[in-house]
This record gives C-alpha cells, sequence and structure tokens, in this order.
C-alpha cells in the first residue's frame, strides 16, 4: 500500500510525485517509458514554467541544455506584426532531456521508481495493476498520464471530447539556431497557429489548432515550411493537443487527474508544461491535506476548489480566442498587435507568468466599446 500512486512522469506528474515525497508519503511513480523518452512538443519552457519548477523543486533552473531568448518574431495571417528584442526570456529545452531531469529529481525527492512498463488497470478506489503484473494499491492515485489518458478513459469512457480537442504536427528542421528567433504566427493553422523554436541542434517547427477546423493540417504545415523558408529534417509527428476543454470534475473517487489528463493547456499560447507541473502539485497538497486528515476520499473536491485559478483561466482564454480568430475582429487584432505595445506586452506578460487572463479580460472589457467601432467602422 502507497499512500500516493502517479501514474505518468511527465511534468505533471513528475512535480506530483516530488511534491508528495518531499512531504515524507510513500509515493510510487510509474511510466510506460524509461527515461529518458521523447515526448512531442515545441519544448518552450516561459517564465510561468520556470517559477513553477522553482516553487515545486527548490532549484533555480532545470539542469538540462536551454537556448535562452529575448528576441520574438509575431505574424498573424501571414502578415509580419514585428521582432521585438526586449521580450521576457523564452527558453527553449528538449523534452527529452528536461523530462528525465524532472523524473531524476522527483525519485530523489523519494519517489519510488515504476516506469518501464505501463498501468494496465485502475478502479476508482485506487487499486493499479501494471503490464508486468505488479499490483499497487494507493490510498489517492494521481492519473498524469498525457492527452491520450488511460486514467481517464478508465474513469470517463473517455480521454477527451472530438470536438473540442486540438492537434498539433510537429518536424525538426535544419537551420543555424543562432540566427533564428523565436516566431509565433497566429493563424497559420485554423483557430491556431505555428511555431518555429530554435533549439541547440536545429530548429522545432509546427502548426496546431482545432482539430475540427482544419481537416488537411498537412497543408497547412507545407505552407507553413514554406512561408518560413524552413525544410522537413526528419518525420512528421501529430499529437492532440487539450485545449481549452479542462474537465469540469478532475477525477473520480480517489483517483486525481493532472496536466493534461485534465485537459490543461492555454487555448491561446499552447503552453501546457506550466500548467502540467502546477496542477501536479496542486494535486500533491490536496492528497498530502487529505490523508493527513485521515480522508483520502476529501482530496478530489479540495483539489478541484484550488485547481479553480487555472480552470477559470483556460475558460477566460477561450472567450478571448473568438476575439483573434473570429474573421470579423481579425484586422483589429493585427493592427492591435502590431500598433499597441500594451496588446503585445500583455500577451509577453501573460508567458512570462506576469499577469493572469483575468486582468487582461477586464481591460479587454474595457475597451470593447471602441474595439467593436473599429471593427465595425472597418467592415462597412
Ligand atoms: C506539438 C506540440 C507542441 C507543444 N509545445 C509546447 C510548448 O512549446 N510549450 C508548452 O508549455 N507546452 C507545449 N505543448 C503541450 C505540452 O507538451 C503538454 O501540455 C505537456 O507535456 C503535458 O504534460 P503531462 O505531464 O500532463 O503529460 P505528458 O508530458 O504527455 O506525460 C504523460 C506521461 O504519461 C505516460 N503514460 C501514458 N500512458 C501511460 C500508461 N498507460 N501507464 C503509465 N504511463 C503512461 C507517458 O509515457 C508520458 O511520459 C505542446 C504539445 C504538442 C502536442
Amino acid at each position: 500500500m502507497h499512500d500516493v500512486v502517479v501514474i505518468g512522469a511527465g511534468p505533471a506528474g513528475a512535480a506530483a510525485a516530488a511534491t508528495a515525497a518531499r512531504a515524507g508519503l510513500r509515493t510510487a511513480l510509474i511510466d510506460k517509458a524509461r527515461f529518458p523518452r521523447d515526448k512531442l512538443c515545441g519544448g518552450g519552457f516561459t517564465g510561468r514554467s520556470l517559477g513553477y519548477y522553482q516553487q515545486i523543486y527548490g532549484a533555480p533552473r532545470p539542469d538540462a541544455p536551454f537556448l535562452t531568448r529575448n528576441e520574438m518574431a509575431f505574424y498573424a495571417f501571414g502578415e509580419h506584426l514585428g521582432t521585438y528584442q526586449d521580450c521576457p526570456p523564452l527558453h527553449l529545452a528538449m523534452r527529452r532531456s528536461l523530462d528525465a531531469e524532472m523524473f531524476a529529481r522527483a525519485v530523489a525527492m523519494g519517489a519510488e521508481d515504476y516506469t518501464g512498463r505501463g498501468m494496465s488497470s485502475l478502479t476508482p478506489a485506487g487499486a493499479v495493476t501494471l503490464t508486468d503484473g505488479t499490483h499497487l494499491r494507493g490510498r489517492i492515485v494521481i492519473g498524469a498520464d498525457g492527452v491520450n489518458s488511460p486514467s481517464a478513459r478508465v474513469l470517463f469512457g473517455s480521454a477527451f471530447d472530438r470536438s473540442k480537442i486540438g492537434f498539433a504536427l510537429e518536424v525538426e528542421s535544419e537551420g543555424d539556431p543562432d540566427k533564428l528567433p523565436v516566431r509565433i504566427d497566429f493563424g497559420a493553422a485554423e483557430w491556431g497557429y505555428g511555431w518555429a523554436f530554435p533549439k541547440y541542434h536545429g530548429v522545432t517547427v509546427g502548426v496546431g489548432g482545432v482539430m475540427q477546423r482544419n481537416t488537411d493540417l498537412k497543408s497547412a504545415l507545407t505552407n507553413y515550411l514554406k512561408f518560413t523558408g524552413t525544410q522537413a529534417h526528419g518525420p512528421v509527428k501529430g499529437q492532440f493537443l487539450p485545449f481549452g476543454q479542462a474537465r469540469k470534475v478532475p477525477g473520480l473517487g480517489t483517483v486525481l487527474l493532472a496536466g493534461d489528463a485534465a485537459g490543461l493547456v492555454d487555448p491561446i499560447t499552447g503552453e501546457g508544461i506550466a500548467y502540467a507541473m502546477k496542477s501536479g502539485q496542486l494535486a500533491a497538497q490536496a492528497a498530502i491535506r487529505a490523508l493527513s486528515a485521515g480522508t483520502p476520499q476529501s482530496a478530489l473536491a479540495a483539489y478541484r476548489a484550488d485547481l479553480r485559478s487555472i480552470t477559470r483561466a483556460i475558460s477566460q482564454a477561450r472567450n478571448l480566442r473568438q476575439l483573434m480568430f473570429r474573421p470579423v475582429f481579425r484586422s483589429t487584432f493585427i493592427r492591435g498587435f502590431s500598433r499597441s505595445s500594451t496588446l503585445r506586452q500583455e500577451y509577453l506578460r501573460l508567458l512570462a507568468g506576469e499577469t493572469e487572463y483575468a486582468d487582461i479580460t477586464r481591460a479587454v472589457g474595457r475597451r470593447l466599446p471602441a474595439l467593436l467601432w473599429r471593427t465595425l467602422a472597418h467592415t462597412r
């Protein structure tokens, strides 16, 4: 019997296991892969991610190869909005080394290593069977097994809602990372974006958007590679991206879901590492409190309440996404981003974790009459 069994050792699972083990709980950390393992991702590690990393691991930064950039180029619907030198730092890493580093920290803090075998069955009461036949029982289980979450499938019948899910394609490309800024293209996919992120050994290029609106994402990627002047070097890979559909109840019984398994990706920036780490930490903290009170079944309600700041931010971002991607607002958004330093700065401050969607929503609300007026003037 473990106090906490964590399924999945990505950013959410490693954060949960590190937090629980550091508090002295007997913690098992399961992953079907052995680390280091690859994970399809742009590897953009924002100031928000760095802040959460420092809170969780008590270290200044991950001990993994990092490229740090202050220069960012923005495009929207094929138009160059500007290249800015004074952005808050964005760190770029390969997930293979980043996740291995966080996993190692969780184990060093006392989590027991059950990697290299997957979860094959789970009950809402916390009985877990692994693919090698090992049986574990967790007084609390944290399902942090990614967007295709087997834990969520066991609990709810499906890992996500296909009508709302995002999908992304990515490819590694050759190019001199020193000569390239971080690049983000709003609208490179329908209700989504494209990115070209320099790394130590080349550039990661991708496009992603709401799946139902992107029936031919492969062509969107081909066009984007042409537009950015990059050559694919390696296979094109794809993965679901759970942006904008956070689970209303993140778990069942004594099983809590964290990270992508709970649908916690920002629908505007596509960022998921930060919320994965934070939700893993919050799930473990709820488990620690519930176990010390002797009421493991109270963990889910407490976690759900603590997660509200993230789920509210995601739903506010989903509303704001309308103003970016609805064709009627497009020209207003483009002009706003390229000419108003406020809109741009707010976006950058958001990535840095210096502001929240609640503040941006309030600011947009104040400016909405003027925004609508300008939009109407332009559509006449
Ligand atoms: C193309 C793309 C680009 C992205 N770019 C960025 C970016 O630049 N910056 C950013 O912040 N976010 C980005 N994201 C989002 C980010 O990758 C995710 O939000 C983040 O990885 C979520 O972390 P997680 O720990 O919840 O899940 P994951 O990182 O997916 O980890 C889940 C773990 O569960 C394990 N697992 C799965 N099934 C089982 C099982 N049966 N038993 C045991 N273990 C299991 C997996 O092996 C895996 O290690 C991107 C996503 C995509 C698809």
